[in-house]
């Protein structure tokens, strides 16, 4: 299907980071030019006047299953949350739930200008598979493995992830599969190296979580004598195909060695903030060490949304105040982060709109009074939000239109999402 684009103000996030004025072709899902005026035959044709298009943003860490908890235990301790309202309702997850939570979720990002995510959940993951490829969203996606709290055997913990890659790997350009061991103090040291080694046998990504707590800094050094990153670094399982979300209490000589091995670190500010957890991620030395940024919402129970433009916001504002400086990670830098590097960290060919890139476009309606009067489009970010959001493609496929879903019965998913969250949570 060819797509034509007309007369948008296109935030391009190419190289040079051009903001022109012009047409953008669609050809088989991929970008094909940008030009000033472009007359093609295209299958549909989009008036964009009045409109910016910018890429698709991609939320590099979240568990989508958990929107069906989003405002279900709030004010309550990390500990007792977990306890006492989220594993006892984990635990009734069947995949019609792990469905339902997925297509909710889906409907949000799409929504908000997001169209691609790292996944990382515990159980029945062929449901977010399924609904990755019926909706037509773009999707790492990893069976998230913990031998050490279930106390299972690190081999037979690993098939969880195994099993994922050969059922879906290869199944479809919009799924990637990673394997997504969950933390360090959730997985064994052989489980830690039976994942990556599975990733670098089948190139896939290696994602999971890190140093999100300084309680999980201290217990490291206590137990293993080195800190989270270092742990990591020593096994060798830091590379540019390691995806680490949170990499907030670091030292700079852990920032040095994530920048070095060429990972990827998700930043999840609002998440962070939620829960509380005190320190901030130190973007400017990430940045310095070479490392490559994106940035997640992480899931909805602890946020409580997907929505990357508020989040993209909160990335810069706290940079700001961490430094007390608002250029040390500039809005150009969050751009970055939340297009092209989310789609390097989940080996997309995505994340700006250029000639060969996929066409993951987002578009969004100028002629809203909190996106007037018009300056420079970059700094749009911290005023936007997801009712101006009117187009999105995803792979040239729109997928919402003038604020409808092409073929998604939003309210039915809707619908189905309250019934899937009161049947998990009923006594
Ligand atoms: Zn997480």
């Amino acid at each position: 299907m060819d797509v034509l684009i007309k007369d948008a103000l296109i935030l391009t996030q190419d190289a040079r980071r051009e903001i022109v004025r012009g047409d953008i072709l669609v050809q088989d899902g991929k970008i094909s030019k940008i030009a000033k005026s472009i007359r093609a035959d295209a299958d549909e044709k989009i008036d964009a006047k009045g409109k910016l298009a910018f890429p698709g943003l991609v939320n590099a860490h979240t568990h989508i299953p958990m929107s069906l908890f989003r405002g279900y235990a709030e004010g309550m301790v990390l500990h007792d949350w977990l306890e006492k309202k989220i594993w006892p309702a984990e635990a009734k997850l069947k995949p019609r739930h792990i469905r339902a939570g997925s297509m909710l979720s889906i409907l949000e990002m799409v929504r908000s200008g997001t169209t691609c995510f790292n996944e990382m959940y515990i159980a029945h993951m062929d449901e977010v598979c399924r609904a990755v490829l019926e909706t037509g969203i773009r999707a790492s996606v990893g069976h998230g493995l913990f031998d050490l709290v279930k106390k299972t055997d690190a081999k037979d913990e690993l098939k969880n992830g195994t099993s994922l890659v050969e059922k879906w790997s290869g199944k479809s350009p919009l799924l990637n599969i990673s394997m997504a061991p969950h933390a360090p103090y959730t997985c064994s040291e052989e489980l830690i190296l039976l994942a990556k080694g599975h990733a670098r046998k089948k190139s896939l990504k290696f994602h999971m979580h890190i140093s999100e707590t300084r309680k999980e800094v201290f217990d490291s050094l206590r137990e293993k004598g080195k800190r989270p990153v270092e742990y990591l670094h020593s096994l060798g399982v830091l590379d540019e195909n390691t995806v680490l979300a949170h990499g907030s209490w670091v030292t700079k000589r852990e920032s040095a060695l994530a920048g070095k091995a060429g990972a990827s670190i998700s930043h999840n500010p609002v998440a962070n903030l939620k829960l509380a957890t005190g320190g901030i991620c130190p973007l400017h030395e990430y940045l310095e060490a070479g490392a490559n940024i994106a940035l997640g919402t992480d899931g909805t129970a602890s946020n409580n949304c997907h929505n990357m433009l508020e989040t993209m916001k909160f990335a810069q504002l706290m940079q700001s105040h961490l430094y007390w400086d608002p250029l040390r990670v500039s809005i150009q830098n969050v751009w970055d982060f939340a297009t092209m590097n989310g789609a390097k960290a989940l080996g997309f060919n995505a994340g700006s709109i250029a000639p060969g890139k996929e066409a993951d476009i987002v578009l969004a309606d100028l002629r809203s009074s909190n996106l007037a009067p018009l300056h420079d489009a970059r700094n749009l970010l911290f005023s936007m939000h997801p009712g101006n959001i009117t187009d999105v493609l995803i792979a040239g496929k729109p997928i919402l239109r003038e604020g409808k879903f092409t073929e998604l019965d939003e309210q039915k998913i809707i619908g189905e999402a309250q019934e899937a969250a009161e049947d998990l949570v009923s006594p």
